[in-house]
């Protein structure tokens, strides 16, 4: 990781900290990073882009949808608040399949014939597929350079906005390759999710449905009473109310996510809660060709688990149902047919297993913002993990009333 890009202030105390413009985030080892929360970022008004840049050179790069729907007001905001000649802008392709290491090699090669030296910076702007692979080749150009995240989707605002993880997918494994890279800034609009197809908005909420089971009884409550959150018929402006309920949900799930990262940044320690949702859910990713997209496959993943605590006697009947029927009544599927064999996911826990140091450490619930981890792989029998399939299966095929 480039000491360049890590911005150490040893005298803060480690922890989160909030206040209404966003989080502070600093690790034991002094690692500092700021997240904000703001809208009208692409205001040229608003200074939070320009601050971040510097003045520096920038090489800019958008997905092509992000290009559309906000390319304009982008370059409008970069012509006001930067010298001409001073920034560059992109448009790359996003989509699981290009999530590559040769994507991140385009990435720098546009970067170099812009002229781009270690001074300068790359700006993402768009989903997490744009953060992870600009991020990634960040952290490698010329031995690591800055980048500023701008991100355009609930799970970039939610998870890859809050955390220093960047990747790409290789050697059929997702997020083979990475590096551990903060970004210089991390900035989220919940405006930008007004343009945001129901299918990317439920993704978001698959994540946040993670933390609120994992950690917080009552932003899963919130989520219970409003499972609709954030979609809106018509793409118009939410009502007072709605726009309240989506910041609580929307905060509380980053500051969760954060105060979870803090202690444990670059994952020295290998039990993470974050994991819940995220021990099958690769194979449900790649075994299945990227069908599924990541967070249907990690709703999946979290009813299964959810079985597995009912039937290891972990969790009880309701905590499952609960967490089972508020990820259909978000729209989430539970089960993927395809996927979802004895095979195949007795093949992720070995793989979860085996990256997790030979440790399983696969996350369930317990009671409803409240989990634990199961250990080892002898902890889940063969049988069990066919019950819970036939369950799972039974649920994906249920009609909710
Ligand atoms: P994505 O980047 O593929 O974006 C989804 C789609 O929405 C894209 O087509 C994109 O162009 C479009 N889009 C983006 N913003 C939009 C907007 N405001 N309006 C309309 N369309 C918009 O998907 P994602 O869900 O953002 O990210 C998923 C990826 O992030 C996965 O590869 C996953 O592995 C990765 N991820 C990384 C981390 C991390 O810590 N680095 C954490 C979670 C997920």
């Amino acid at each position: 990781m480039s000491g360049q890009v890590l911005d150490r202030v040893a005298h803060l105390p480690a922890g989160v900290s909030e206040d209404p413009g966003g989080f502070d985030l600093t690790a034991p080892d002094g690692t500092h990073y700021r997240v904000d929360l703001a809208t009208g970022v692409l205001d040229p008004h608003n200074d939070l882009l320009a601050n971040a840049v510097q003045g520096r050179r920038a090489v800019v790069f958008v997905s092509p949808t992000v290009d559309r729907l906000h390319g304009d007001r982008l370059r409008a905001y970069l012509s006001a608040r930067t010298r001409p000649g001073q920034w560059t802008l992109h448009v790359v392709p996003t989509g699981e399949h290009h999530k590559t290491l040769a994507a991140v090699e385009h990435v720098c090669a546009l970067a170099k014939a812009d002229g781009l030296d270690r001074h300068g910076v790359m700006v993402a702007v768009g989903g997490g597929i744009v953060a992870d692979v600009v991020g990634f080749a960040a952290s490698i150009y010329a031995r690591g350079i800055r980048y500023i995240k701008v991100n355009t989707t609930l799970v970039g605002q939610v998870d890859v906005g809050v955390g220093v993880k960047t990747g790409v997918n290789a050697l059929q494994t997702k997020n083979m390759f990475g590096a551990y890279h903060p970004a210089h800034a991390s900035l989220n609009d919940p405006a930008f999710l007004s343009t945001l197809p129901h299918r990317e908005i439920r993704c978001g909420l698959a994540e946040i449905v993670k933390m609120a089971v994992i950690l917080d009884a009552d932003l899963f409550a919130a989520l219970e009473r409003h499972p609709d959150a954030f979609r809106r018929s018509g793409g118009g402006r939410p009502d007072h109310s709605h726009g309240e309920l989506e910041t609580y949900i929307l905060r509380t799930s980053m500051r969760l996510m954060m105060e979870e990262l803090c202690p444990n940044l670059q994952e020295h320690e290998l039990a993470r809660l974050v994991d819940f949702g995220h021990t099958f859910s690769p194979v449900v990713e790649t075994a299945g060709g990227h069908r599924l997209e990541h967070g249907e496959a990690v709703a999946v993943d979290m009813a299964l688990s959810a079985h597995l605590a009912r039937l290891l006697g972990l969790a009880d009947e309701d905590t499952c149902e609960r967490v089972v029927r508020l990820l259909r009544r978000i729209g989430l599927p539970v089960f993927d047919p395809g996927t979802c064999t004895p095979e195949l996911m007795t093949q992720a826990l070995r793989a979860s297993w085996q990256r997790r140091g030979r440790k399983l450490h696969l996350v369930v619930p317990t009671d409803i913002g409240k989990a634990a981890f199961v250990e080892e792989l002898a902890d889940v029998p063969e049988d069990v993990l066919r019950t819970a399939l036939r369950a799972l299966a039974a649920d994906g095929e249920r009609r909710d009333a």
